[in-house]
């Protein structure tokens, strides 16, 4: 494989193995260097020089898909439950039952507050993508206009609210604009950032969809079953569509780290995991790059919750610049490092160089 095609993923363009969600895996790429980010330093050895704010040496963009708010229990199981309790004359558990029918309340677990207090402690900002889908779509957990108390807090933290594009979005541009138009009538205020739910993406076209619909970035681009750098990446880079012949003019910000990426796919153990964790933030340090994180809310409890404080903290003893999406992608472009990237990348273009 070639720097270029592994930058530009021309295998994905042609790809005939996907999984069940039409999604490329890892599994089925020849990138066999996931842990290393060759084009990152490939960039690095022909004059890209990025920095960060304060000094720091890298970034880590933390990020949140909101797939749930409220318990996942249906009203028909609600109502099972109700007639079982009746059943068994469990009058404490049917009041209970017919309570949480009623009275829809956020699972104060599923709630952003408890990420937001974590990240706080180590001055973290972060992005957070709402699903933006109605009653009868698949995976509709909540309504946007029932949520006011999440965006507040979430505006209180200078956090980001982005879309989290639903399962029939990444291929479908007038779907994209519908979800988007819906989120920004909600938060009142324009939406630059994007992640597909279940990391759902079509080289290169979902990228051109987002590019004709004015997002700013993307942040969908990493492989679901394998952590690490999928083309090769770890700093923001414009993608090249190689049906157009041309940059897009949109921002990617590669997926490092996905939370259940490391238990569900990787079977890692736990002290596996925070290895793991360590070792890529160890990378994209050297490499003064940007390391994406995903987190689900959901996610926030025991375990899961417990190696977020602790790849937080990890991460701030190297002094990182830990924040959102819109915010590592502005610094980016002001200070022209996309610019100097595809300056690169047009030599690069032309060098048939081996990965
Ligand atoms: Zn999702």
């Amino acid at each position: 494989m070639e720097l270029w095609q592994l930058f530009t993923a021309e295998e994905e363009y042609r790809a005939s193995l996907k999984d069940r969600y039409g999604r490329a895996p890892y599994w089925a790429s020849k990138n066999r260097t996931v842990f290393t980010p060759v084009i990152s330093e490939y960039l690095l050895q022909n004059g890209l020089r990025p920095h960060y704010p304060g000094n720091k040496k890298f970034a880590v963009c933390l990020t949140h898909d909101i797939d749930m708010l409220y318990n996942n229990i249906s009203r028909k199981q609600l109502a099972k439950n109700g007639a079982k309790s009746l059943v068994t004359l469990n009058l404490q558990n049917l009041s209970k039952n017919l309570q949480a029918g009623l009275r829809k309340r956020i699972n104060p677990h599923f709630h952003i507050a408890e990420t937001l207090k974590i990240e706080k402690k180590y001055e973290a900002k972060s992005s957070s993508y709402f699903l933006s889908l109605s009653k009868e779509e698949e995976d509709f957990n909540y309504d946007l206009s029932e949520i006011s108390e999440i965006f507040d807090a979430i505006a209180k933290s200078n956090g980001e609210v982005g879309l989290h594009g639903g399962h029939l979005a990444s291929n479908n541009i007038s779907k994209i604009r519908q979800e988007k138009e819906k989120l920004e009538a909600a938060i009142g205020r324009s939406v630059d950032g994007y992640r597909s739910h279940y990391l759902k993406f079509n080289t290169p076209s979902t990228w051109e969809h987002l590019e004709t619909l004015n997002f700013k970035y993307d942040t969908t681009y990493g492989f679901a079953d394998c952590a690490g750098f999928r083309n090769g990446m770890c700093h923001p880079f414009q993608p090249y569509s190689l049906e157009k012949k041309a940059f897009l003019n949109i921002v990617e910000l590669p997926l490092v780290i996905m939370d259940n990426t490391l238990w569900k796919y990787m079977n890692l153990n736990e002290a596996g995991q925070f290895e793991l964790c360590k070792q890529l933030i160890d990378t994209v340090a050297r490499n003064n790059g940007v390391l994406t994180l995903l987190w689900h809310n959901t996610q926030m409890q025991g375990h899961p919750g417990l190696l977020y404080d602790a790849i937080l903290k990890y991460a701030n003893e190297k002094e990182a610049w830990m924040t959102t999406g819109n915010e590592i992608v502005d610094f980016w472009k002001e200070n022209k490092f996309h610019e100097v990237t595809k300056n690169i990348f047009e030599e690069l273009k032309n060098n048939r160089l081996p990965v």
